[in-house]
């Protein structure tokens, strides 16, 4: 039998939801191939989520250090190597991508290494082949790229995250501009490192859409860490001087600094993509418009991850793609379910977070029970560190279905992952109660606590 594409599939983009998409398929049976013009693996592991926290693990020692001592010993004196961080951690870039190419090899995917954009509904092109190639049906996952102002005169002496992950010496004094999980993130991490770091943000508060209690205390906890944290600012212009950059705010004052790293948010990485000669909707912001099988306009042509705009994070672009897959290559329609997402912010302390704010709770079911603490971790009490951990339970009082868990503290993250299952299964108020505290550790509070919170009486 002769095929009338050269393709069953082609997937544009080799990043969290491409990859995935294009290994199930082929072990449907598709004639799969992929392009990438970066390296395989995408954001989360070249440049995203993956060298991100192996810097937070980094930027960590110095406190742990310090908090040693507490606890008896002697730390003797202690330096850091940016150049050794920056090598070990490419070294573990190279050895995951590797895996990523080695796994698509395996599942039978083609790899064209090339920039690939649309020519017609069937036919895309690859730039550093000069040639076309042909599918029946094509996926678009080609993620998100950084967003910075370039209204803002100097804005090229700024640097976005991909350049951070790359600097070729650890500066004295930065600036993060943002106020998304990102931006906290880095902040924390250069602080952790020893560098002097202001984070600079437009709006009130951090965290714009997280619960307004943890935008609050994590405010609170980066600043007592020395992070110079200014709100309601921002910069007007940048200038290149012998002594580094020296960035101008809103309110005429000056920072002299070694770096600007804007985290500002992230566009859907359409650009140059030739989609509007297939005629392939997107939204305002440039996302491509996608029904509950990842189906845009176009019969043939799909989109997941970060360029749709649904929740860009790795595990919902992994999912996205898998129900892709399941749905066109396997007679299998899947939806992905994007209404209960648990996630962490990298953030020092670590965030975790699952299902409603407080705000939304109350929005959508009228009476909430909030239940919430804060306190000292048990390890503090001999480090004499005044960090706090917060965490708070929100609760439908009709049903108690608990709606909201967000965390702010040690290994966040971690417990998010699991107390994520409860809240997905609709575990009730009751049902944490009944559960066995574990003991001793922070999250038993999450069993434990009793008493309903009340707004203070005016
Ligand atoms: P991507 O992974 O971005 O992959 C898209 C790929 O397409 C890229 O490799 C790109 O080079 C390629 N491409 C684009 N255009 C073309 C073209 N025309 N031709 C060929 N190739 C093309 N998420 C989390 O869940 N947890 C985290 O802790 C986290 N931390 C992050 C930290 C940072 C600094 C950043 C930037 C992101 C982070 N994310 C995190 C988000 C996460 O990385 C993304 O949600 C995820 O990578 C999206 O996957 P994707 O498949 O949509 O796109």
């Amino acid at each position: 039998m002769t095929r009338a594409y050269d393709y069953d599939l082609f997937v544009i983009g080799a990043g969290s939801g491409g990859v995935r998409a294009s290994r199930i398929a082929a072990g449907h049976g598709a004639k799969v191939a992929v392009a990438e013009e970066y390296r395989v693996g995408g954001t989360c592991v070249i440049r995203g989520c993956v060298p991100k926290k192996l810097f937070v693990y980094a930027s960590q020692f110095a406190e742990e250090f310090e908090d040693a001592e507490g606890f008896g010993w002697t730390v003797g004196e202690t330096s850091f190597s940016w150049e050794k961080l920056i090598a070990n951690k490419d070294k573990e870039i190279d050895r995951l991508n590797g895996i990523y190419i080695r796994n698509l090899q395996n599942s039978g995917v083609a790899i064209f290494q090339s920039r690939a954009i649309l020519k017609d509904a069937h036919t895309i092109h690859l730039i550093a082949e000069k040639r076309d190639v042909t599918a029946d049906k094509i996926l678009i996952a080609t993620g998100g790229t950084p967003f910075l102002p370039a209204h803002v005169p100097g804005i090229e002496h700024a640097i976005s995250s991909n350049e951070a992950f790359h600097l070729k010496t650890l500066p004295r004094r930065g600036i993060v501009v943002g106020g998304g999980y990102i931006a906290v993130e880095f902040a924390g991490i250069f602080n952790g490192l020893g560098v002097e770091t202001a984070l600079i943000y437009r709006g009130e508060k951090i965290l714009r859409g997280f619960d307004e209690d943890l935008r609050d205390h994590l405010s609170e906890e980066i600043r007592k860490k020395g992070i110079d944290l200014h709100t309601m600012c921002d910069i007007t212009r940048i200038e290149k001087t012998d002594a580094g950059v020296v960035a101008t705010l809103v309110d005429g004052a000056k920072i002299e600094t070694d770096f600007i790293m804007y985290a500002t948010g992230r566009s859907p990485n359409v650009e140059g993509l030739c989609l509007e000669l297939v005629g392939v909707k997107t939204k305002a912001n440039g996302a491509i418009e996608v029904d509950a099988y990842s189906q845009t306009n176009v019969p043939n042509i799909y989109a997941v991850g970060d360029v749709t705009d649904r929740a860009a994070l790795t595990p919902i672009a992994i999912r996205e793609g898998q129900a892709f897959a399941e749905t066109v290559f396997n007679n299998n329609p899947v939806a992905v379910d994007h209404s209960i997402i648990p996630t962490a912010v990298f953030s020092q302390p670590e965030l975790g977070i699952v299902g409603l704010t407080e705000h939304d709770a109350r929005e959508q079911y009228g009476e909430i029970d909030i239940y919430k603490t804060s306190f000292r971790a048990m390890k503090h009490t001999m480090t004499g560190r005044q960090e706090k951990t917060f965490m708070k339970l929100v609760v439908d009082a009709k049903s108690q279905r608990v709606l909201g868990v967000h965390l702010m503290g040690p290994s966040s993250g971690e417990i998010i992952q699991a107390v994520g299952i409860a809240v997905t299964m609709g575990a009730t108020k009751q049902q944490f109660d009944q559960t066995v505290a574990v003991h001793p550790t922070a999250s038993e509070e999450l069993v434990t606590l009793k008493e309903k919170w009340q707004p203070p009486a005016d």
